[in-house]
This record gives structure tokens, C-alpha cells and sequence, in this order.
């Protein structure tokens, strides 16, 4: 097939040519996102690859197929951005990769959960400085801490494990609890307990219609004075604005995020020589309390292995007529 690898970096297209090895596609990499306004580079191409920040609304898949594309190949598990319903519409198959690895997004919220708490960030500055003293950088036993953990699935459920791993009690909320979860890490209550006990709350639910601001100024009043709220999933799910209120008050005593709401505009690229326009986030930059990473949790040569092959996997199996385990129905 003739495939459009959109906002496509350099570690992309080493992974996916090594991949491409096995399937002979032919592959043009493109560095911009897919959006309205570069919907025409899809001229003479059969299928498009694109990733979280490539925005396939309705208007963009109408042009998708004027433009004889066949086929949208998710390079993630999320597809918040592609309206499925338009693609049936038009009769174009939408395929993900639904696991590559949940050990790595699991494990960064860990990496991001014992940051924040032990200070690590501000810690590595102060050493480079001869700034020995440790006032400021106090932390506090993970053991015997309880962590709420929202969308017990594959990610969820390991971060679960490694968090029990620690000692900690684990409280879990999801709309289909997992017994097995259930029965060696985990005790299922409702969101509003989940929020009243948890000192650590950690998000591992897809973003929906149904968990859009999930995180809102109401959940945040029910967490407890100086909750550890953690983001890996999906920006969307957090209201900003009011995990701002919550820091301000000190009712958020911590805030890690992976993912922001309008990260399109900022994340995967250099910024640095920029003026960034996006209030809201240059004031979460500003908290000493708030770390963020730039969409980074699933950033490990193994999942980027297995995005490129199963990307590739998928694509052949379409192109060959066969049955994808990885379509994706309106
Ligand atoms: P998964 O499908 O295995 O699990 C999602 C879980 O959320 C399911 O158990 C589901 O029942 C539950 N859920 C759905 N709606 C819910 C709701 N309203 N309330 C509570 N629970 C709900 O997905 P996964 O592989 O564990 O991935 C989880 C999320 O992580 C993805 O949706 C994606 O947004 C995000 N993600 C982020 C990165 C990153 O690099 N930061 C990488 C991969 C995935």
C-alpha cells in the first residue's frame, strides 16, 4: 500500500522502515500533524498513519475520501481524534494498536509518583548548584499510602501491581472491575470513595464523552487536603482550570501530568525558542508542586518495536482482505 506517515519523527521512521522490512509498504514520512489544514499532502496515497495529535474529524475524513484513502492506521491505543462515525460513513477502515506495552505508561506514572513525592527534579538542580540542603525536598512514605487507580485495564491494573508492590492499599474504579484485580491487589469502590480515601489518585481510563473532566471542581472538593493527582491517560479527562483552583487552595498537593488538554499545539516538538500562547499551561509551570513530562509514558524502544510492527501488521491485513483483531468499529 501507498501509506502517509503523519507527524512522523525520526525515531518513528527507524522503527517503522525496520518493521516496513517484513512488508515491502510504501511508506512517504511527513512531519506535520494530519489536520484541515494539511489534509491535501494525502494526495495519491492509499492509507494514512497517524498518531495522538493528528485531529480526523469529520471534515478531515470527507477530504480523506475524496482523496481515495482507504485506510487510517493508528499508531496508539486511544482514537479520541478520529470520528469513527464519519470513517464508516465513508467507508474507511480505522485500525490502532490497542496494547504495545503497558509496562511502559505504567511505569512513568510510577517514575512520575515517586518524582513529585521524593523531589528528585528539584533535588538533581540543587546538586548541580552545590546546594546540598534539604530543606524543601521532604517526601513521604509510599508504604501504607492508599492509591486510587480510575480504569483498572491493562495500564491501570500494572501500576496497581507495582503500587501494591510498595505497600500501598489499592482502591480501584472502573466501570467493569476486573475480578482477578479484585482478588490479589485491589478493592473496588465507587468514584466519589475512591476520591474521599485515596492520598494518591492515578488516571488510567480512555478519554470519552462519558470521562470528559472527570477531574472536575466537584471530584477535586471530595479528594483529600493535599491529594497526589497523576495524569498518563489522556489530557481531556482533567479540567485545568480547576486542578489550578485545587492547587492554589493546597487542596492539590501534587499534580504529575503526562498529557494536557490542548498539548496538540505544544508537546512532541521544540518549543524552547518559542512564546508560548497557552496561558493555563505556562501557569502550571509555575507551581513548584506540578511536574510534566511531554507525553513521554509510552516513549520505550520496546513499544516503539511493537507500535511499528503491529502498525504494519495491520496494514497487510487490511491491504490482503484479512480479518485485523485491531479494526475499530463506529
Ligand atoms: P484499556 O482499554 O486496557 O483500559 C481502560 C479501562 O478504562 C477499561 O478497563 C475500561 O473499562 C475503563 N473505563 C472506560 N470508561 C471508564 C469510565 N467512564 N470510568 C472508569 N473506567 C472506565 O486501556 P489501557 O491500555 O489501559 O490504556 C488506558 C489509557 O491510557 C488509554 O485510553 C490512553 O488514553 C492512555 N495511554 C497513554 C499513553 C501515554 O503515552 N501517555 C500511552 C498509551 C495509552
Amino acid at each position: 500500500m501507498k501509506i502517509a506517515v503523519f507527524s512522523a519523527k525520526p525515531y518513528d521512521k527507524r522503527f517503522i522502515e525496520q518493521a516496513n522490512r517484513q512488508h515491502d509498504h510504501k511508506l512517504k514520512f511527513l512531519s506535520p500533524n494530519l489536520n484541515l489544514e494539511t489534509v491535501d499532502l494525502v494526495t495519491g496515497f492509499e492509507a494514512v498513519c497517524v498518531f495522538v495529535n493528528d485531529r480526523l474529524d469529520g471534515n478531515v475524513i470527507k477530504i480523506l475520501h475524496q482523496q481515495g484513502i482507504k485506510l487510517i492506521a493508528l499508531r496508539c491505543a486511544g482514537y479520541n481524534n478520529v470520528d469513527l462515525d464519519a470513517a464508516q460513513e465513508h467507508g474507511i477502515t480505522v485500525v490502532r494498536v490497542p496494547a504495545y506495552s503497558p509496562y511502559a505508561v505504567a511505569e512513568h506514572a510510577i517514575a512520575l509518583i515517586l518524582t513529585l513525592n521524593r523531589k528528585i527534579h528539584r533535588a538533581y538542580n540543587r546538586v548541580r548548584e552545590k546546594n546540598f540542603a534539604l530543606n524543601g525536598l521532604l517526601g513521604f512514605d509510599l508504604h501504607g499510602r492508599t492509591v486510587g487507580i480510575i480504569g483498572t485495564g491493562k495500564i491501570g491494573r500494572i501500576a496497581g501491581q507495582i503500587l501494591h508492590g510498595f505497600g500501598c492499599r489499592i482502591l480501584a474504579y472502573d466501570l467493569y472491575p476486573n475480578q482477578e484485580f479484585a482478588e490479589t491487589f485491589a478493592e473496588y469502590v465507587t468514584f466519589e470513595e475512591l476520591l474521599k480515601q485515596s492520598d494518591i489518585i492515578s488516571l488510567h481510563c480512555p478519554l470519552t464523552p462519558q470521562t470528559h473532566h472527570l477531574i472536575d471542581d466537584k471530584a477535586i472538593a471530595l479528594m483529600k487536603t493535599g491529594v497526589m493527582l497523576v495524569n498518563t491517560s489522556r489530557g481531556g479527562l482533567i479540567d485545568t482550570k480547576a486542578v489550578i483552583r485545587g492547587l492554589k487552595t493546597k487542596q492539590i498537593g501534587y499534580l504529575a501530568l503526562d498529557v494536557y488538554e490542548q498539548e496538540s499545539k505544544i508537546f512532541f516538538e521544540d518549543m524552547s525558542e518559542e512564546i508560548i500562547q497557552d496561558d493555563v499551561f505556562e501557569r502550571l509551570l509555575t507551581f513548584p508542586n506540578v511536574i510534566i513530562t511531554g507525553h513521554l509514558a509510552f516513549f520505550t524502544e520496546d513499544a516503539l518495536k511493537n507500535i511499528a510492527e503491529t502498525t504494519l501488521n495491520n496494514i497487510t491485513a487490511i491491504a490482503q482482505n484479512q480479518d485485523c483483531p485491531n479494526r475499530i468499529k463506529a
